[in-house]
């Protein structure tokens, strides 16, 4: 007998069929002799829909209200699964995020879970009941709702079973698994057998939405093994684990973030200071930077530009324009691009890999703005337009199509 954790998304729970068909593979795994807790996602586009109610209210809506909106979603899937697992014959209870536990600092809408008291998740296990598990919430030490950021789920997942010391982490989902590339958009991707833990976190944080890179990171944290796959078909998918033992990819997949922004300060003063100065006022606010480019200096001035998530391009823009020593100075923000990047651990032993990424561009007749390197990855940022097209160029350069 072993403790199983099962997560479902949002397409997966979708409607009554599909609740149904998820009721079926937990209540198999429960007759199995296992122990399940089963962590459920909002139905279909509800989180969507919710938040576009809130906007027929107020262009300004208190992240506390929103998270007290959003997580009702995820309380109409955990209700109605429950009810279709005791239809087949399972005893099942449905718990919210702080029934099963889970604490969080208070950080509304992007909170991170500090512990999950498991108490009452083992009462009912003790009791032989399946546990459905709101996932993306749990309660704060004001005793207020959060919700732990869009794709949250699948973090609530992986914290279950890092806490219960599960057997198991499976995350189900409405593809097969980890692709090469985004399969929805790429026909030739292929579904990967597995992954590193560091792989699958530089994937998920730069575009590839099949699980969430908190949840990647928490993973590797507590040593949490995750298996992706098919909710809809009986296939293996991607296991997501450490390095050790896995064969090392030059590139592992490909994917592409188009929420991004470039932004540029033209004709700063070339003394020192002024870098420190305009990116230590960003990170006071909390403002990611990714890629920084400065340009050579010419008759003591030069040109830095950077990217941000899009959603704080503005906020960015703003906190600059406050900045006295960047009075009068052009400052340009350039919305539409994307950064599309390769990811893989075998490129640190092979230098050839970026020169082959750019080849793949050139051939492809498109422009890169800006590059990133790391051990296991290359990013370019291109034009948002060609972002698909250097998806499918750069993955064709590295992976045979058949
Ligand atoms: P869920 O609702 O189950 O959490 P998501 O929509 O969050 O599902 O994630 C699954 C989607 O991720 C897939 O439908 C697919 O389009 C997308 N995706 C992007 N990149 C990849 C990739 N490299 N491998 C698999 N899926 C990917
Ligand atoms: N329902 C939430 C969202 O849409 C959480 C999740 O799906 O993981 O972001
Ligand atoms: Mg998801």
């Amino acid at each position: 007998m072993a403790l199983i954790v099962q997560k479902f998304g949002g397409s997966s729970v979708a409607d009554a069929a599909r609740v149904r068909n998820v009721a079926r593979i937990v209540t198999d795994t429960h007759k199995a002799g296992n122990d399940v807790v089963v962590v459920v996602s909002a139905q279909g586009d509800t989180t969507d829909d919710l938040i576009a109610k809130a906007a027929e209210i107020t262009g300004n809506a208190p992240k506390r209200e929103m998270d007290q909106l959003l997580t009702a979603g995820e309380q109409i899937s955990i209700s109605l699964l429950a009810m279709a697992c005791n239809e087949l014959g399972c005893p099942t209870v449905s718990l919210l995020g702080w029934q099963a536990g889970f604490q969080t600092d208070s950080k509304y809408g992007a909170a991170r879970i500090k512990t999950v008291r498991t108490e009452r998740l083992q009462v009912e296990l003790g009791r032989k009941n399946i546990v459905v598990v709101a996932g993306f919430q749990g309660l704060c030490k004001y005793d207020d709702i959060t919700t732990l950021g869009r794709g949250g789920s699948d973090t609530s997942a992986v914290a279950l079973a890092a806490a219960l010391h599960a057997d198991r982490c499976q995350i189900f989902t409405d593809v097969e698994g980890v692709f090469t590339a985004d399969p929805r958009k790429l026909r030739h991707a292929q579904k990967l057998a597995e992954i590193t833990y560091d792989e699958m976190l530089e994937l998920a944080t730069l575009g590839a939405q099949v699980l969430n890179n908190r949840s990647v990171e928490m993973a590797k944290k507590y040593n949490v093994e995750l298996e992706v796959l098919s909710s809809l078909t009986n296939q293996p998918g991607t296991i997501v684990k450490e390095a050790a033992n896995m064969e090392k990819m030059l590139v592992r997949g490909v994917t592409k973030d188009s929420d991004a922004a470039r932004i540029s300060v033209i004709g700063v003063p070339d003394v020192p200071g002024i870098a420190f100065k305009i990116f230590s006022r960003l990170a006071a606010k909390n403002i990611n930077v990714d890629i920084i480019l400065q340009s050579v200096g010419h008759q003591g001035r030069q040109d830095i530009s950077f990217t941000v998530g899009s959603d704080h391009a503005e906020e960015a823009i703003g906190l600059l324009r406050g900045l006295d020593l960047l009075n009068g100075l052009e400052l340009v923000c350039d919305t539409a691009v994307a950064k599309v990047s390769a990811v893989g651990a075998g490129m640190e032993t092979h230098p050839g890999t970026a020169s082959k990424m750019f080849e793949a561009l050139f051939e492809a007749d498109i422009n890169i703005l800006m590059i990133a390197t790391s051990e296991i990855k290359i990013s370019v940022l291109i034009a948002e337009a060609d972002a698909d097209r250097a998806v499918a160029a750069v993955h064709r350069a590295f992976f045979a199509e058949g």
